[in-house]
């Protein structure tokens, strides 16, 4: 990660967050921080959450907006989207809310740009889902996309992705 930090892990009041919502999930709260540190433009939580989950988001700065949308059998899912930035829940909301989940190319490549997927990642995932990449397991494992072979731009992700890993990982109470 650069040196620039948009959340101040110094103060005690976004450790209180962060350790609040990594005792929810922590998925959750690498998403969270991922999310501030600007590293994925928008996030998404698919599991339920509730009002308390929302204002800690809220807490460390981020926008937030639960999306309806429905599956095959009509049935009706929340998600809970995540950004500093209005306009891409803005862009999510226009462009999913009240409709059904689906898996096509598009909705891959908005959803890709969204989320801060590298493209090449994405269009080769749409060509085929987990083609063996060169990633070491342990660097795959802490990314939301499926690398590419020989990708470019995620070896420049990475460091961010692991220096937010680790830190979560060993944030504990006193
Ligand atoms: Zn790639």
């Amino acid at each position: 990660m650069s040196e620039q930090q948009f959340l101040d892990f110094g103060s005690s009041k976004v450790k209180e967050c962060i350790l609040a919502l990594k005792e929810i999930d922590f998925e959750l709260a690498y998403l969270a921080i991922l999310t501030c540190e600007g590293i994925k433009p928008l996030s998404r939580w698919e599991k339920p959450l509730d009002k308390a989950g929302l204002e800690l988001l809220q807490q460390i700065g981020l926008l937030t907006r639960q999306i309806k949308r429905t599956v095959k059998t009509g049935a009706e899912v929340i998600e809970t989207i995540f950004s500093r930035t209005p306009g891409y829940t803005q862009l999510y909301e226009q462009r999913f809310g009240n409709t059904p989940i689906d898996k096509s190319a598009q909705t891959q490549r908005f959803e890709g740009f969204l989320f801060g997927y590298p493209p090449c990642c994405v269009e080769q995932y749409i060509r085929q889902p987990y083609a063996p990449n060169n990633l070491p397991t342990e660097d795959q494992k802490i990314l939301f996309h499926w690398s590419c072979k020989d990708c470019k731009i995620t070896p420049t992700l990475l460091p961010a992705y692991k220096t937010i890993y680790n830190r979560l990982n060993n944030y504990l109470r006193q």
